[in-house]
């Protein structure tokens, strides 16, 4: 055992006092930080190589299809510093299989769920109730707004829809990304632009319902989240303060260093504000001067725990 992996043993040791081991996870946000919105790359070290230069501490991996394999080479060589979801086409007839098989082999979520289909369509209910059995969170991309001509939506419907669903599924934990879930914060949107800008008008439904459905959650991830937090900052602190519990940084950031290298929002062309840099460190920045420490560090860190039941 060399130096480092002493140190590192040492910091993991649950006999430290509680503020000790927060020490060891401290790092330049002033909070340990989990990603909860990470796309597995191909690569084991292109993955660590996001998270150490953003600052990030530990990620979700969202992976599609049989990712076992991968998911252990990478954890391999970062132990401790990912969890993983997976999904899978819920259009096809062996989708419950698939994703039942990979909760065995340790997914701890379904996501992302990013399918050309109806937010209430048979498909994905069939994927909202297995979450509920099995007892994991279901991640959903909603968008209405193509980004290039052809795209299609996703699980589309959200504003219209999503409601019923969150009653008829009380047991299932869904946490909404992407353009028509934080486009609805604000009220009035009416699917005009992928990415609406100005002042945010009171009483949208997903500002409504995260405050009255327990089922609901929010990841703040993509150009969508830090879109709708950048949009008016009086309005971002008090939703930030207000479903403090609810919510998660996540950053759907495909830079290669953590530092906007390469190309950060998977080229897509409506989200070019984020062009050159990276989306973690933008929307870290965003929540960090929105919110205050408690609330900064619940969003960041510990509300990510509770939900997949792990330690902080
Ligand atoms: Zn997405
Ligand atoms: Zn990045």
């Amino acid at each position: 055992m060399n130096r480092r992996e002493f140190l590192e043993t040492v910091a993991a040791a649950a006999v430290l006092p509680s503020f000790a081991r927060q020490a060891a996870g401290a790092n330049e946000w002033g909070s340990p930080v989990f990603d909860v919105h990470f796309h597995m790359r191909p690569q084991p070290a292109g993955n660590v190589a996001h998270l150490d230069g953003a600052g990030v501490t530990k990620a979700n991996l969202l992976t599609r299809g049989a990712a076992l394999e991968q998911v252990k080479a990478i954890d391999a060589t970062a132990p401790g510093r990912f969890t993983w979801f997976n999904s899978f086409d819920v259009t096809k007839p062996d989708a419950v299989q698939a994703l039942t098989q990979a909760v065995r082999d340790g997914a701890q979520g379904f996501g992302e769920m990013k399918f050309h289909v109806a937010a209430d369509g048979p498909e994905l209910r069939r994927a909202y109730a297995l979450a509920a059995d099995l007892r994991v969170p279901i991640l959903v991309h909603f968008q209405e707004v193509d980004h290039f001509e052809g795209e299609g939506a996703w699980s589309t419907g959200y504003a219209k829809t999503f409601e019923s669903i969150l009653k008829a599924y009380p047991k299932t934990t869904f946490i909404g990304h992407a353009d028509a879930f934080w486009a609805n914060v604000s009220a009035g949107y009416h699917n005009e632009a992928a990415y609406p800008t100005g002042p945010i008008k009171r009483g949208g439904v997903t500002d409504k319902w995260l405050g009255d459905y327990s089922n609901l959650f929010g990841d703040l991830s993509a150009n969508s989240g830090n879109n709708a937090m950048s949009r008016d900052p009086e309005f971002t602190t008090d939703f930030l303060k207000r479903h403090r519990d609810k919510l998660f940084f996540g950053s759907d950031c495909s830079c290669i260093d953590g530092h906007g290298g390469g190309v950060s929002q998977a080229g897509n062309p409506a989200a070019a504000r984020l062009a050159g840099k990276c989306v973690a460190r933008e929307t870290l920045t965003v929540l960090k001067r929105s919110a205050a420490d408690d609330v900064f560090q619940k969003i960041v860190w510990r509300n990510v725990h509770t939900l997949l039941r792990i330690p902080a």
